[in-house]
């Protein structure tokens, strides 16, 4: 029996990552230095894992930002527009290029698109391809990785997105192909890779092929068994670990079980079942390994010691303990790293920390499972096994969890506490009537920059060096400030910034009964940002108002609408850890609850316009279809009763960025918000096809420009995209908003990129 990591948290245990590449972004730290401090963080994690007794030690699961732009630049898949830049620049700076666009000396590159890693928070920046795509071995990274953890002594398993996965998550950048046909020209690069790792001894290959958890078409599973036979001829030494993980293999069962791997992994915790289907199947060829995906990788529970071993023994039982590996169920990156850093933290309890583990943690727990499964440490005398075992058993019974009164409640909702009381024709009359806005009317989504001062501010406020009275004061007076910027620059429908907020999931959490924090669980979101989910515990309930003195205050600035700003349920359940112990939608229905209560007393407070962001609808999707009737029925509904407390002419809006929207149109159609403001701009408007092609019958704006890079975009170009839009939806539904908040920008830019929203907005009022 082996231990078998499939990849581990590259941001740092404090963040050295982020921190480097932001230095270096901003022209403080020498690409050498940046360089070293991504070495540093490889050498500490394949350390870590070799002392705690991991045999197959994942390399090349390292990024400066995304695996998946790692491999585009590894196989030389580098779209035309960087042509110009890569002749004058170094690779790094190319491929941070790809990753945020630059805008620098002359040279002027947008960055690739970027959309989300399957059902994660995690983002990655999404292939281009063209129908004659061209592929070479542009960067060794993987070798070169290897080689250094070999240096260390550390002979390690290197992983790479497998060719299938590779092309289905990247998109055709023109017509008459489809990327899967690509694979003929792909494949040779991977064989070279191959062979240097080869040449370097390697053994292990780790290739993740995700893609076998979704719905295939024939083509495409006929293409694994072909592309897989075919490594297996060319490269009968090496062992391919063929990576599966956040669902079961579903109808791709058969073919995934026919496939000449040396070892299928399998995530255990999404889809325990499937252990028995394979076991019972009998048809996984007798030389097949299986990696048991069994902590989970995804969530902070501590592994429940107990039940992992009955299926370990299974599993043993039916293959024998040689043909086992124990792993977490995926790549532990969507873990925090270390929950011994959780020291000095009040809002965690012992009680609560006892029941947690995180990526150095679940390390130790693989370990520990393969030792008891093998009688390596006798379970009867284990402290680690004993303190595993009460620690579960006082999550269940504990007080801290279980709250009746919002049982009661969610059990009692009524019919209607999911409708707005009019339909949205009649509610937009009454709008139009109440809020006076101009066609074209301008927003923004909602967070103005977090400068380093505003953070600053909060820092010492919880370290008590500020008062509250200190602290708020410093918020108000930046709170106005923005007020006055947006009346300045003519923006129609205002917001206060979120200054007061450190993240749009935790400042609620935060304020929830229900929900516990951790002091450094950060997570990589997409590049250098990193995001600290709050762990929802019990059961959720709204003590008092989160967000009401905020809004009040800054609407009571300026004669001018403020629009109220709120997290939407479905965002806050997703960008948190949740309890495992009930279903996903309770969860969701009382936080739906909660902010239902926000909603109305932001309006009993005067404010007309409230906005309940949604941004993380689309990827709380399950990869299977057969199952996304269920999520969104009680998604939607939990949107909705969030919002229906409210009268017609007070505005709902939501917000969701990076999504496709095409196949959930009816749902998000469903959910009945007056206006929705979505991510558009990196695709050139083409997500709102979807709404045009649906006659999408409420307001909609979609994002002018792209806030995810620094770059400034003329009013000109603003224009080109609002001429798209207007063609295909009606003009009196449209609005004109970033894609997203503004929160990760500089003040100069935003200024900048506003003055020519707003510009772009006045020529389109003109022209109708
Ligand atoms: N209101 C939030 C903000 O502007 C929305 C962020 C998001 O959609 N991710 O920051
Ligand atoms: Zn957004």
């Amino acid at each position: 029996m082996k231990t078998n990591n499939l990849g581990y948290p590259r941001i740092g245990s404090n963040r050295e990552l982020k921190k480097a590449s932001e230095l270096y972004w901003a022209g403080q730290l020498s690409a050498e230095e940046l360089l070293a401090v991504g070495k540093n963080i490889r050498k500490e994690n394949w350390q870590l894992q070799a002392e705690s007794g991991i045999d197959l030690i994942p390399s090349n699961d390292f990024s400066f930002y995304d695996q998946v732009l790692d491999l585009t630049l590894t196989l030389g898949a580098i779209p035309e527009r960087y042509n110009d830049f890569a002749k004058t620049n170094s690779s790094i700076d190319l491929y941070f290029a790809m990753a945020r666009g630059s805008q620098k000396k002359g040279q002027d590159v947008v960055a690739m698109e970027m959309t989300k890693w399957f059902d994660t928070n995690y983002h990655y920046i999404v292939p281009e391809f063209t129908k004659n795509q061209k592929f070479t071995l542009f960067s060794e990274k993987i070798i070169n990785e290897f080689k250094e953890a070999n240096d260390l002594g550390i002979a390690t398993k290197p992983v790479l997105i497998g060719p299938i996965s590779y092309l289905l998550l990247g998109k055709e950048k023109e017509e008459g192909f489809h990327r899967i046909d690509l694979i003929e020209s792909l494949l040779p690069v991977y064989f070279e890779i191959f062979k240097k790792l080869e040449a370097e001894n390697a053994t292990y290959i780790q290739l993740d092929e995700p893609f076998l958890a979704l719905n295939l078409t024939d083509k495409e599973r006929n293409v694994f068994t072909k592309v897989y036979t075919e490594i297996n001829n060319r490269f009968p030494n090496i062992k391919i670990i063929l990576a599966n993980y956040f669902d079961c293999f579903g109808e791709n069962l058969a073919t995934a079980l026919a496939l000449p791997v040396d070892t299928l992994h399998l995530d255990l915790v999404r889809c325990p079942l499937q252990l028995d289907d394979i076991l019972e199947s009998k048809q996984l060829s007798p030389n097949a390994n299986l990696s048991l995906g069994l902590v989970d990788g995804r969530n902070i529970w501590k592994n429940d010691f107990k039940n992992s071993l009955a299926i370990i023994e299974k599993a043993v039982t039916a293959l024998g303990e040689n043909r086992i590996l124990i792993a977490p169920s995926c790549s532990l990156i969507h873990s925090p790293c270390d929950l011994e850093l959780e020291t000095n933290n009040e809002t965690l309890t012992p009680e609560i920390k006892q029941w947690l583990a995180f990526a150095k943690q679940k390390i130790q727990e693989v370990v520990l499972l393969k030792q008891f499964a093998t009688k390596e440490i006798d379970t009867i005398n284990s402290i680690q096994f004993a303190e595993n075992n009460l620690a579960n058993e006082n999550r269940k019974t504990s007080k801290l969890i279980h709250n009746e009164s919002v049982k009661n409640r969610v059990a009692n909702i009524a019919a209607g506490d999911d409708k707005r009381k009019n339909t949205f024709a009649i509610r937009r009359e009454k709008q139009i009537d109440a809020l006076n806005l101009p066609l074209f009317p301008t927003t923004t989504i909602g967070s103005f920059p977090q400068t380093p001062e505003v953070r600053s501010w909060r820092a010492k406020f919880k370290k008590g060096e500020l008062t509250q009275q200190q602290y708020d004061d410093l918020i108000k007076k930046e709170t106005e400030e923005t007020i006055r910027f947006q009346e300045e620059t003519g923006i129609d429908v205002l917001v206060h910034g979120e200054f007061e907020r450190n993240d749009m999931v935790e400042y609620f959490g935060e304020q929830l009964a229900g929900f516990t924090f951790t002091k450094n669980g950060w997570v990589q979101s997409y590049g250098s940002r990193c995001v600290k989910p709050p762990v929802i515990y019990g059961d959720v309930s709204r003590p008092k108002p989160m967000t009401v003195k905020w809004s009040k205050y800054a609407q009571s600035l300026t004669s001018k609408w403020l629009k109220g700003m709120l997290t939407g349920p479905v965002t806050i359940l997703q960008w948190s850890f949740v309890r495992n112990d009930q279903p996903r939608s309770q969860t969701c229905t009382q936080i739906a609850l909660a902010i239902r209560d926000e909603v109305v007393d932001l309006e009993d407070a005067g404010i007309k316009i409230i906005q309940i962001d949604e941004p993380a609808i689309r990827e709380g999707l399950p990869l299977r279809k057969e199952e996304w009737a269920t999520y969104l029925d009680w998604a939607v509904k939990a949107f909705r009763i969030s919002a229906s407390g409210v009268k017609d002419d007070t505005q709902i809006h939501t917000h969701m960025c990076y999504s496709e929207f095409n196949d959930i149109i009816q749902n998000i159609a469903d959910m009945d918000a007056d206006v929705i403001t979505i991510e558009c701009s990196r695709s050139q408007m083409e997500l709102l096809d979807a709404f045009a092609d649906f006659k999408y019958p409420n307001e909609i704006g979609p994002g002018v420009y792209d806030i995810h890079s620094p770059r400034v975009p003329s009013s000109q170009e603003m224009v080109k995209l609002l001429e798209k839009a207007s063609a295909v939806i009606p003009v009196n539904q449209l609005w004109v908003n970033p894609d997203c908040g503004l929160k990760t920008r500089h003040w100069d830019e935003t200024k900048k990129a506003l003055i020519e929203m707003v510009a772009a907005a006045q020529e389109m009022r003109a022209a109708v």
